[in-house]
């Protein structure tokens, strides 16, 4: 069983890990308390840790993103082909895949016109920050619309700029200050509505409210609004049909460009291959990363209509038309390689049908996980697709949020049991009260049995 990790020396490998790396976002007493888990390999949806142990990872490598799920041979050889005929030109520069892959994601988002490259999901955001703001000071009719609005609980990125427009304060925290520009708008989870309704008697608020935030800023300062079209890292919050539509026709009203972060609800994850499709909108821009090369090689792109493409032929400081360009460049977003991994990987996707396996396996996820609200601690179930969450309460009335041991020790409880779970916000700032479910879109039922299982006896260990 050990025989893989040989080579490493196990000890050597923890002592490493202990002594040299800085992990993402975790207390740095960590090692003090408990060994860390080593990953080294993983096939399907299952990885392997460097002392032999096997888990069912229903986290898609943590941060929702191995869609296609791991040790996909084929991704590795598409992208050492590439490398080996043409690893690197500018993007100023088409490459083969560059051009096959925008060319793919037009033919999936057909109402789109062009597609920018980059290498993060926090930089696909930024470039259409960048994007509206540049319009704003070349297109006369756009003038001065620089703010950009961003929901309550939404994340779209780690930067300063895209850190500014994240509606969860708790990551702000320590950074600021931040870029001006950034106004809040409220989030749209009905379980914790905002303004105290209940759907469908609420008239939409959440959505409405938003004209309201346009005018109180002026409309002739609002440039864009950016929204994940199901929140993931804000506690998996997926907003009624009659949401987007509203929100559209107040973004069209007002000339505010709509930009959906398809990051993370991208590629599948919410069984359609883009999240936004599930809602009657029609988005200026649509950023994309983590999916859509199953995070075997770090890709993202800012997707947009083909009439803010053409906002930069009009730049009256150029009459004769020769300089006009998105003034914007990302050294990696020429890499080709990356974007070998990205068409192997949507190759695969339509392949194996795994768009509809996320439907499918998503509906009976869903029901399996509706099953755990017998348990008085679970309050609310939710979700679309693979993309689930289970908020935890201690009391349902007053929806009051387990403490942050106890949530530890669930996640622990079920990783004991083989299972990796996630955990995240629940509308409630700070607070990580919701177990989350994004597993590869590969899933079998019984992998699906096996989560809901080790789930249903972690949450009993603890609570009883
Ligand atoms: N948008 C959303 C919705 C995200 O969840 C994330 C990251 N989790 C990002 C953007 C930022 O992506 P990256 O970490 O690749 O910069």
């Amino acid at each position: 069983r050990l025989s893989h990790v040989l080579d490493y020396g196990v000890d050597e490998m923890i002592g490493g890990d202990r002594n040299h790396l800085w992990h993402h976002i975790k207390p740095h007493a960590c090692f003090q308390t408990q060994e860390q888990m080593i990953i080294v390999s993983g096939k399907g949806l299952t990885v392997t840790d460097i002392r032999g142990r096997e888990y069912l990872d229903a986290t898609s490598g943590g941060v929702w993103c191995v869609n296609v799920g791991y040790g996909r041979d084929s991704i590795a050889d598409a992208v050492a082909a590439q490398m080996k005929q043409m690893a690197y030109f500018a993007g100023s520069v088409g490459t083969i895949p560059s051009i096959k892959l925008s060319g793919k994601l037009l033919e999936m988002m057909t109402t789109m016109g062009k597609v920018y490259f980059s290498n993060s999901g926090s930089e696909a955001n930024e470039k259409s920050y960048k994007i509206i703001r540049q319009a704003s000071t070349i297109d006369p009719s756009r003038r001065g619309k620089y703010k950009i609005l961003y929901r309550d609980r939404d994340y779209h990125g780690t930067t300063i700029a895209v850190l500014a427009s994240s509606g969860q304060a708790e990551r702000k925290k320590d950074f600021g200050p931040f870029p001006e520009g950034f106004v809040q708008i409220p989030h749209c989870l009905c379980y914790r509505c905002p303004f105290g309704r209940t759907y469908p008697d609420c008239d939409i608020q959440c959505a409405r409210s938003v004209e309201d935030i346009i005018l109180k800023e002026g409309p002739d300062s609002v440039g864009g609004l950016i929204v994940e079209p199901i929140t993931a890292g804000g506690g998996i919050i997926i907003p009624v049909d009659e949401y987007f539509p509203i929100l559209q026709e107040i973004c069209s009203r007002y000339g505010v460009f709509l930009v959906i972060d398809e990051v993370v609800a991208g590629f599948g994850r919410t069984g359609k291959f883009f999240g936004y499709q599930h809602f009657d909108v029609d988005p200026d821009m649509v950023t994309l990363a983590k999916g859509m090369a199953s995070a075997y090689e770090p890709v993202s792109a800012t997707v947009v209509k083909q009439h803010i493409y053409d906002l930069f032929l009009n730049d009256p400081a150029d009459p004769d038309r020769r300089m006009h360009f998105f003034r914007d460049i990302s050294t990696y977003g020429g890499c080709a390689g990356v974007m070998a991994a990205s068409l192997e990987n949507i190759r695969i996707m339509e392949a194996e049908g795994l768009v509809e396996n996320s439907r499918v396996m998503g509906d009976y996820l869903l029901g399996r996980l509706r099953e755990l609200l017998a348990l008085p601690v679970v309050g609310d179930v939710r979700g679309k697709g693979l993309f689930c969450g289970v908020e935890l309460v201690t009391d349902r009335q007053g929806k009051a949020p387990p403490s942050e041991a106890q949530m530890a020790a669930v996640v622990d409880a079920v990783k004991a049991r083989g299972v990796l779970l996630g955990r995240t916000n629940s509308s409630l700032p700070g607070l990580n009260t919701t177990l989350y479910y994004a597993p590869a879109l590969v899933i079998t039922r019984e992998e699906v049995d096996r989560m809901v299982d080790a789930t249903k006896k972690g949450i009993e260990t603890v609570f009883g």
